[in-house]
């Protein structure tokens, strides 16, 4: 098998366009976030893909083979849900092991492979336990087995962390990724979580609405956002508006430098994006007078609130080490390649 492809997936219900014209393509062994606020379209795109719905247009293929009207169980996917969705009544040995028997594998062989897979994720010594003896992580563990019986084509995650209290999520993003990438196995999961998202993938799949906003490696998103969705959505940004002019853009009585852009002639709405890292105290470009409203130290980094002629503005200072009091008067000053620019949609709020 090779990678998966998508081609114009479409999914209403009613009215509600679910999905909207998605073509996608998942490349073998890589792992692909689905990442995007509540209600984007996310799990139903997932379902479709692992045959659980139908698309109502497009195409799904498998190594250049259509399987858009093959049924859930002929697919060869491995699937892990929000809820685990384990078998109380049965061990963990057995609920690893039960789709290999049901499908006709014998009972032995069927009991060495659950032996396989419960070494894989750490759970050998668990094997006799019921499900409910079990730790949150424990579960997900043995939800992650169970999908991997059968050898799957393609494993699917929706929400696989979503169960987990903050730091047991972050350990398991990090063990899931590295069974991933020890298996090599094309993997799917979606999530609403930008950490967990940049934390595991090769690859990031932005949507909202329905729609696919950008597809990109982890750093690429957050450094090369295409819209100020994107920017938003990914890290956190400082909004403003403006208007292009001679290569710059005017924010009231002040022109920012930005680099060429070849996208926007003069006079053309805008609305730009700085991350709160990229701007600094110190610096020789795009300098405005500002006033600190307010300082959250948490360490390596600090947020510095600051009252500038353009509007707020958040900079994180990882290493200026300057003090700073709530109501000193500083510069900052933003380079002119830290700043994102993006057409300003018409009916878009103002920042
Ligand atoms: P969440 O993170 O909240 O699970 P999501 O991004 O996974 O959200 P979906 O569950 O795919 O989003 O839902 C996308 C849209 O389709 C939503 O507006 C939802 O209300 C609608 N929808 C999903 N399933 C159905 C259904 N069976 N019948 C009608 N509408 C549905």
């Amino acid at each position: 098998m090779s990678g998966l492809s998508l081609k114009y997936i479409r999914k209403s219900y009613g009215d509600v366009r679910a999905v909207d014209n998605v073509s996608l393509d998942f490349a073998e062994g890589a792992l692909t976030a689905l990442l995007g606020p509540s209600g984007c379209g996310k799990t139903t795109l997932l379902r479709m893909i692992a045959g659980l719905e139908d698309p109502s247009a497009g195409t799904i293929s498998l190594g250049g083979r259509d399987i858009t009207g093959l049924p859930a169980h002929k697919r060869k996917f491995g699937m892990v849900f929000q809820s685990f969705a384990l078998f109380p009544h049965l061990n963990v040995s057995d609920n690893v092991s039960y789709a290999l028997t049901i499908a006709g594998t014998p009972r032995g062989q069927a009991a060495a492979r659950a032996r396989v897979l419960l070494d894989l994720v750490q759970l050998s010594a668990f094997a006799e336990r019921r499900i409910g003896e079990l730790s949150g992580g424990q579960r997900q563990r043995v939800a992650i087995a169970r999908a991997l019986a059968q050898e799957p084509d393609v494993f699917l995650l929706d929400e696989p962390m979503s169960a987990l209290d903050a730091k047991l999520r972050e350990d398991m993003q990090v063990e899931l990724r590295q069974l991933q990438q020890r298996l090599g196995i094309t993997t799917i999961v979606v999530t609403h979580d930008q950490h967990e998202a940049m934390t595991m993938a090769d690859q990031i799949v932005v949507m909202s609405q329905g729609r696919v906003e950008q597809v990109g490696t982890p750093q690429a998103i957050y450094h090369q956002p295409e819209n100020a969705f994107v920017a938003d959505f990914i890290g956190k940004a400082n909004f403003f508006d403006g208007v292009t002019e001679g290569g710059n853009v005017r924010l009231g009585g002040y022109l920012l430098q930005i680099t060429p852009h070849a996208n926007f002639i003069d006079g053309s709405h805008v609305r730009i994006a700085i991350r709160p890292e990229k701007a600094g105290l110190a610096g020789e470009v795009n300098r405005l007078p500002a006033k600190v409203t307010f300082l959250r130290d948490v360490g390596p980094v600090r947020d510095i609130h600051l009252d500038t002629p353009i509007g707020p503005m958040i900079v994180t200072d990882s290493d200026s080490g300057q003090p700073l009091r709530v109501g000193d008067t500083v510069t900052v000053s933003v380079p002119a390649e830290a700043i994102h620019v993006f057409p300003r949609v018409a009916g878009q709020a103002a920042a």
